[in-house]
């Protein structure tokens, strides 16, 4: 199950999740789409993982394949998404339970557990998953009853009253001024900013071991962009949660992530810490997606590189390497053969036949 990692990157702590060879499909009337078509990671506990990507390179499929809400037409095929559990009765993290999530059923009590009462979702759009008919305090009420256990002490049920008065602290500690009456108003009451700040209070409310927030900051003005990644950040130091930080924006991840995972077309190119990435990054497709964020101290008024062709098709997913017909250093051998992810120096790991022979197995 474990890749095999260069010796600077051996992980002292056994990992929160471990996706191995994650396959996931959509049978369409036009043919089969691979979405995720062999993607391995970890993230180890209280650890910020940025996954960046072009949209379409299979991280948000990923992520509802992780909380087991891939969509019917949509399918996991293959691999495993191995959880550590939040440990009971007090034991310490060796009697953490391991389940593999790509095997329980989707609507099954275990899998209700998890979703939301351990791995919560901060999605790119927090209109859509609020309820326009009951207020924002009260929806986040009934998830801290549902999974009040989390916040009770010896095992009493807990009140509405108390419910509510935690969904008040929450709305504090996220930011939201005057939170006594801003959790009784309805979701389109609340600006976009505020909207996002409430929906990572819900994801908090039930005290996650991990949080995969989605773009979430995809739909709010760049000023509060801003304050939402300081939030995450603060909230991140002070909980101890793992994040996984999903965006196309590589400037993001360097704010916010320890690690970087980088995906194109459901497959992980490379992955690494984030300072080693941007300092010395090993595949073409890092490298291309460097060139393309704006530069602090560069000239102004230059044209920012495009990585050159387009995402293939999904039908028509290219032989070999997949980033082979737009790779600056294409060779005869990369369309023949999927290279495989493999150490590359002391510190990063790269799916490139530049940097080793293997080839990964069909
Ligand atoms: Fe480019 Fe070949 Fe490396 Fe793919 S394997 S990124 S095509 S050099």
């Amino acid at each position: 199950m474990a890749l095999d990692r260069p010796m600077a990157m051996a992980k002292t702590a056994q990992p929160l999740l471990s996706v191995r060879n994650l396959r996931v499909s959509f049978a369409l009337d036009e043919g089969l789409v691979r979405a995720v078509d062999g993607t391995s990671f970890d993230v180890m506990p209280g650890q910020v993982l940025g996954v960046v990507g072009e949209s379409g390179c299979g991280k948000s499929v990923t992520m509802r394949a992780i909380l087991q809400l891939v969509e019917r037409p949509g399918r996991i095929t293959a691999g495993e998404i191995h959880f550590r559990r939040r440990p009971v009765n007090g034991g310490g993290e060796d009697s953490a339970e391991v389940v593999d999530i790509a095997r329980l059923p989707p609507r099954g009590p275990v899998m209700r557990d998890i979703r939301g009462g351990e791995i919560a979702l901060i999605p790119q759009e927090p209109m859509a998953a609020f309820s326009p008919v009951h207020t924002v305090g009260d929806q986040i009420v009934e998830a801290i009853l549902l999974h009040g256990h989390r916040w009770q002490e010896g095992g009493r049920k807990l009140k509405r009253r108390e419910a509510r008065d935690i969904t008040v602290g929450l709305f504090r500690d996220v930011g939201i001024s005057m939170p006594e009456q801003r959790i009784d108003a309805f979701s389109w009451q609340l600006s976009g900013g505020l909207r996002q700040r409430a929906m990572i209070a819900m994801a908090l409310s039930c005290k996650p071991r991990l949080l995969i927030a989605d773009e979430p900051t995809t739909a709010i003005d760049v000023t509060t962009q801003a304050q939402v990644l300081a939030l995450l950040r603060d909230l991140q130091a002070r909980y101890g949660t793992a994040i996984i930080f999903i965006t196309h924006d590589l400037g993001v991840i360097a704010q916010m992530a320890s690690y970087v995972v980088v995906m194109y077309l459901g497959r992980v190119m490379e992955e690494g810490p984030v300072d080693d990435i941007f300092h010395a990054p090993k595949h073409p497709y890092t490298r291309a997606l460097l060139r393309s964020i704006p530069s602090l101290y560069g000239e102004t008024r230059v044209a920012l590189p495009v990585i050159s062709g387009a995402l293939p098709h999904p039908f028509n997913r290219p032989p070999g390497c997949p980033f082979h017909p737009r790779c600056p250093d294409v060779m005869a051998k990369c369309s023949g053969a999927v290279p495989g992810l493999q150490p590359v120096g002391t510190s990063q790991l790269a799916s490139c036949f530049l940097h080793h022979d293997v080839v990964e197995p069909e």
